[in-house]
């Protein structure tokens, strides 16, 4: 085909590799312009005691509407986005966002729930993020105990002691922590319980197969087990079978959240379903 096309193989390869960065370069460019024509929206999703299906938070999950892409899930510019450092001014937005939107459910007579946030390896290496967080607390006027952010394993673990500062730092203010996507690091339970965390999710890859395999069963009961010994509560994440939920029942996993009772909804919607 090289020969073809009168190209060598290095042409084909560099004009391949153009391609993918100019895709980078363009979405990077659209994001960039998303903040400013307010092309993202946060969807909630609720968090259930599993005990009683009350809700007791609600999980802000960003959504980027694009003007040329449509809807893009997360899980395709959250990457680019760190990468390229603009998940600082998208992350703030986030907090922004979701703080602004708990209050305003309380301040409307609803019972308060917490409100979980996701945050960046990125963000947290920010020298100034614990101010950033209390002068957004300030601004929306959020109750510290309404709020709670989300941090993965990997991220916890990146810069342990930075994290633990400030981690301690947001912990004194009566902001919640939890561990994301638990499971999926290097990293153990007594190593997490030195940082001010309360909560830690279990990762959906676990709970996804546990009604079928047991290894993955396994793996969850000892994760919730170790956790509870040490005293902190467990979400399961991503539950989406009652089979699921019986066993987390049964193993007195705290917290649920999955699309067996409802996926991530925009504002109104969630909290209409909130409401029942
Ligand atoms: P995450 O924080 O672990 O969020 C949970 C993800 O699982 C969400 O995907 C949610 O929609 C999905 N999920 C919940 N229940 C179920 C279920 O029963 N089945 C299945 N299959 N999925 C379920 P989503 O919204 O696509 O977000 C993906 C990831 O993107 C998040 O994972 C988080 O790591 C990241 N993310 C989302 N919003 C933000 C944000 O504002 N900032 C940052 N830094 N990351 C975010
Ligand atoms: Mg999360
Ligand atoms: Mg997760
Ligand atoms: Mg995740």
């Amino acid at each position: 085909r090289a020969k073809e096309n009168g190209k060598n193989q290095m042409e084909i390869y560099s004009s391949e590799i153009n391609t993918l960065t100019m895709e980078r370069f363009t979405m990077e460019n659209q994001l960039r312009k998303a903040l400013e024509r307010e092309e993202f929206v946060l969807h909630y999703q609720p968090q259930f005691n599993l005990k009683n299906t009350e809700v007791i938070g609600i999980e802000a999950l960003l959504r980027w509407n694009s003007s040329d892409r449509g809807i893009v899930s997360p899980m395709e510019f959250i990457p680019l986005a760190e990468e390229t450092g603009l998940i600082i001014p998208i992350g703030l937005w986030v907090l922004k966002e979701a703080c602004r939107q708990n209050k305003y459910w309380i301040d409307q007579g609803h019972r308060p729930k917490i409100v979980s946030v996701n945050i960046s390896a990125r963000q947290l290496q920010q020298k100034d993020f614990v101010q950033t967080v209390k002068s957004i607390l300030e601004v929306t006027q959020l109750p510290t105990q309404y709020l709670c952010l989300e941090i993965t394993e990997s991220t916890a673990i990146k810069n342990i002691d930075i994290s633990m500062n400030m981690l301690k730092e947001l912990g004194e203010l009566g902001i919640k922590i939890a561990i994301d996507d638990f499971g999926t690091g290097y990293s153990s339970l007594a190593m997490l319980k030195q940082l001010p965390i309360s909560n830690i999710k279990i990762d959906k890859s676990f709970i996804r197969d546990m009604d079928v395999d047991k290894d993955d069963a396994a793996i969850v009961k000892a994760i919730i087990a170790m956790a509870h010994s040490l005293e902190l509560t467990v979400t399961a994440e991503g539950v989406e079978t009652e089979d699921q939920k019986n066993i987390l029942l049964q193993e007195k996993c705290n917290y649920l959240q999955g699309y067996l009772y409802s996926k991530p909804l925009p504002a109104e919607e969630c909290l209409r379903f909130v409401q029942g």
